[in-house]
């Protein structure tokens, strides 16, 4: 056990429990070891000083000492901020919550990975944050994130012979799109309708720091999220706990 004294790190508060009667365990992921739990002494107490920079969903510098293994502490943070409206707003919360869960899984205490991975996901709650259609984020982020579960599909052309000509439905079975012709090969491909279709390949090359709009019909949204849930069900087959939560809570939505 290997424990690294005064290193600074960007990071995002992603969730936090009660330890003991008086202290908290905050999980932060940071960008450059990947989803660090830190052990946060005396929060109950007067005077207690680290307050303002665990809160829910702050983000920003910070400084302490990591674990290889095990918890980690935290001595300072500088220029923290707050997704606000993340913070307040529970189906924002929920969203972000996702987002951050689907992280975790996928990158862990991966310091490489972290780094490839943490301005997309800050991008990510920075949109949403602003008032972006937090379900459209969510569906662009499953989308890029599925190749930190081994799954890479192919979006650009037909996977089984290239072919770039639209209608594309999406097999599971050939990884990736089939053009027409081939769909005879799969008779469980998604059925998916072209909309559904362009989406999916728009979010796989999006890059989210340049995104200053995206519009998308009611309808679309709704075959999408069908979509990457069958998706993620079958071929991540991961369990994140803020998932349920978005369901259960869409379904009073609607
Ligand atoms: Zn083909």
């Amino acid at each position: 056990m290997v424990l690294h004294q005064g290193q600074e790190f960007l990071g995002i508060v992603s969730s936090r429990r009660d330890y003991k009667e008086r202290d908290m365990l905050v999980k932060i992921f940071t960008d450059r070891f990947g989803f660090k739990t830190f052990y946060v002494r005396g929060v109950k107490k007067r005077g207690f000083r680290l307050g303002a920079i665990i809160l829910p969903f702050s983000h920003g510098r910070y400084l302490g000492s990591i674990n290889d293994q095990g918890l980690s502490y935290l001595n300072l943070g500088k220029e923290i901020d707050q997704y606000q409206q993340i913070f307040q707003d529970i189906f924002l919360n929920a969203y972000a919550s996702y987002i951050l869960g689907l992280a975790e899984a996928g990158i862990k205490e991966d310091s490489s990975l972290a780094a490839k991975w943490f301005g997309q996901v800050d991008q990510a709650l920075t949109l949403i944050d602003q008032g972006f259609e937090p379900s459209i984020i969510t569906n662009i982020m499953e989308v890029q994130m599925l190749t930190l579960f081994g799954v890479r599909p192919e979006l650009r052309y037909c996977s089984v012979c290239q072919n770039p000509q639209r209608p594309f439905d999406y097999s599971e079975n050939y990884g990736g799109l089939l053009c027409q012709k081939h769909w005879p090969l799969d008779p469980y491909r998604l059925h998916l309708d072209a909309r559904t279709i362009y989406y999916l390949q728009l979010f796989s090359a999006l890059d989210l720091k340049r995104l200053n709009s995206i519009k998308v019909k009611d309808e679309t949204k709704q075959h999408l999220k069908q979509a990457l849930d069958t998706i993620y069900n079958d071929q991540v087959g991961i369990y994140i706990p803020a998932k349920k939560f978005l369901q259960e809570m869409n379904e009073i939505k609607f």
